[in-house]
């Protein structure tokens, strides 16, 4: 079919322009020495080089496999530590309530212990009709519970 011999480096030439998707014709002109566009497609027969389309777009020649894009992580916002609830620092002044005296509105605190060993609580208001204790007891257990 062809009926001179190709350099090495119009071999290369060939290539490299038919994988740029230049057309036959055209390469066959940029080699020049006579080649011509037969015998430029011939040559790529010869090479395994044959395209699908008559005008591929380099990118189809050469794209790499695509990597399917990770989608972008998520960075969690960082902890926003919880708003701490009014909790008084201080103890109330232990009113030394005894068990006989204690009434639904007094601490169940235990705070102290009389000479005879009788528990002797907070006996402060509490922190609400349901609550057992006063705020600051309250949220020494409520806390504790918390930690558990
Ligand atoms: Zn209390």
């Amino acid at each position: 079919m062809e009926r001179r011999e190709w350099s090495e480096k119009q071999v290369n030439l060939l290539k490299q322009y038919w994988v740029c998707g230049v057309s036959a014709s055209i390469i066959a002109e940029k080699i020049g020495d006579g080649v011509t566009r037969n015998a430029v497609i011939g040559k790529v027969h010869r090479l395994g080089l044959m395209r699908k389309h008559r005008h591929p777009s380099l990118s189809r020649l050469r794209r790499p496999k695509q990597i399917k894009a990770k989608p972008p992580v998520q960075e969690s916002p960082p902890m926003v530590p919880e708003p701490k609830p009014q909790i008084p620092t201080t103890p109330p002044e232990p009113k030394n309530v005894s068990i006989f005296d204690l009434n639904s509105r007094h601490c169940r605190s235990i705070v102290n212990y009389d000479e005879g060993g009788m528990a002797l609580f907070c006996g402060a208001e509490t922190a609400g009709e349901k609550s057992s204790w006063c705020p600051y007891h309250q949220s020494i257990y409520f806390n504790h519970e918390r930690r558990r």
